[in-house]
């Protein structure tokens, strides 16, 4: 074999290596997925104050192309540990801590973003913090502690992190949930960011909650 009947058959291999190196290279791949039902680690990316009381947490999905793996109107769950002074007293407002003790609390969260927002998850939180509060019924309570997950959130600033797990095996507790008025509060936190934020984009599925 000379030189020329080895280039004619080198160039077509060589031809064929590029070709499928570009296709696999830019053959559309599904987008990286955050969520996947295990225990992950989420930085706060930016904290955002809606109200006294409410603020509205970005959580960095780690890349600007990875997406949530949850649609809106369904709730992932957040880690913090129980508050020492709970775990000491067993008590938390006054009362014997519903959490019986247990190192680590988890409390749900129905995102405001979704899959179609790609690079951060956007929670709205809800926070109570101790002292005098008049109730809706018009009484006048005193929170001696507050609220555990609420308080943890509020101390977070960029760059800190928080433990996070999906919970998309449990998707139709959000539409129970409307109808049980445990899904409530995170629907009215929705409408309230959405009424507060009017050019943020934002995707009502069905018309009272998801029914996935
Ligand atoms: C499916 C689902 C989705 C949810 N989504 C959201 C969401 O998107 N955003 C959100 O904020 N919450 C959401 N919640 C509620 C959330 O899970 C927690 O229950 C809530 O944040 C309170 O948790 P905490 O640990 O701060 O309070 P805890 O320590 O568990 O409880 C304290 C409780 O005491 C009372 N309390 C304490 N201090 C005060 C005070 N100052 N004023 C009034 N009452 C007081 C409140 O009843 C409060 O719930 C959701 C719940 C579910 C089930």
């Amino acid at each position: 074999m000379d030189g020329n009947d080895a280039m004619k058959l080198i160039l077509p291999i060589a031809g064929f290596a590029v070709g499928v190196s570009l296709l696999l290279y830019f053959w559309p791949r599904p987008p990286k997925v955050f969520l996947t039902r295990e225990r992950k680690r989420a930085q706060v990316a930016d904290v955002y104050e809606l109200s006294h009381d409410t603020k509205r947490i970005r959580l960095s999905l780690g890349s600007p192309t990875t997406t949530l793996g949850l649609p809106v109107g369904k709730h992932l769950a957040i880690y913090a540990p129980n508050p020492a002074k709970c775990i000491s007293s067993g008590l938390w407002n006054g009362k014997p801590d519903p959490d019986k003790g247990k190192e680590e609390i988890e409390r749900k969260y129905t995102p405001v973003t979704g899959n179609e927002q790609p690079g951060y998850v956007d929670l709205v939180i809800k926070i109570y913090k101790p002292g005098k509060v008049t109730m809706p019924d018009g009484k006048e309570t005193h929170w001696e502690d507050g609220g555990k997950m609420g308080l943890f959130l509020d101390s977070k600033q960029p760059g800190d992190w928080i433990d996070v797990i999906g919970w998309s095996f449990c998707g139709r507790c959000v539409f129970f949930g409307s109808h049980m008025g445990l899904g409530d509060e995170a629907m009215k936190l929705g409408v309230r960011y959405f009424q507060i934020n009017p050019h943020v984009s934002w995707k009502f599925i069905g018309g009272f909650s998801s029914p996935l």
